[in-house]
């Protein structure tokens, strides 16, 4: 089965402060076990949107993304959603495991848009999308439940 993973969940410098998201995978012995027994595709969508590394942190302000100095990002993180998408549909990818709270990945909490770490309940605007489109996401924090209806699918 194809899964795709978050590039910096996989330990790739992609975060906008060009650092990885390792540190957020609480059960690395379940992340290590479900990388080792699928085939892992990964992607940043930021990235393929034509973010740099490092770039300035954004979150969702009503119907844009906004970096913290005020630059509307909104193109690059819709670019790289459908960017995500196909290479879900090329590669008959259905299930997916990205990294929580990103305006991008988050797939129940993202940042309000008020740029004070405050989170409310909502979806990154790639993890809403690939749900639109009948993928299934996880986050990092939810791997007993990534097996759980892997098992139960394949019943
Ligand atoms: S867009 Fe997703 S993959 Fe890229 S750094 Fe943010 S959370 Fe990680």
């Amino acid at each position: 089965m194809n899964i795709l993973i978050s590039s910096c969940l996989l330990g790739e410098d992609v975060r906008y402060d060009a650092k990885s998201s390792s540190s957020s995978i609480k059960d690395k012995e379940l992340f290590n076990k479900i990388i080792n027994e699928f085939k892992i595709f990964s992607i940043c969508p930021e990235v393929s949107g034509g973010l740099s590394i490092p770039r300035p942190p954004s979150e969702i302000v009503n119907d844009k993304v906004i970096t913290t100095d005020g630059l509307d990002v909104t193109k690059m993180f819709n670019k790289g959603a459908l960017n995500t998408l196909s290479y879900c549909k090329d590669n008959n990818i259905k299930i997916a495991i990205l990294k929580s709270k990103s305006p991008s990945c988050g797939n129940s909490m993202v940042y309000d848009g008020t740029f004070t770490s405050t989170l409310k309940k909502s979806k990154g605007i790639t993890t809403k999308l690939l749900q639109e489109n009948g993928i299934k996401v996880f986050n990092e924090t939810q791997l007993e439940q990534f097996c759980d209806y892997i098992k139960s699918s394949l019943k």
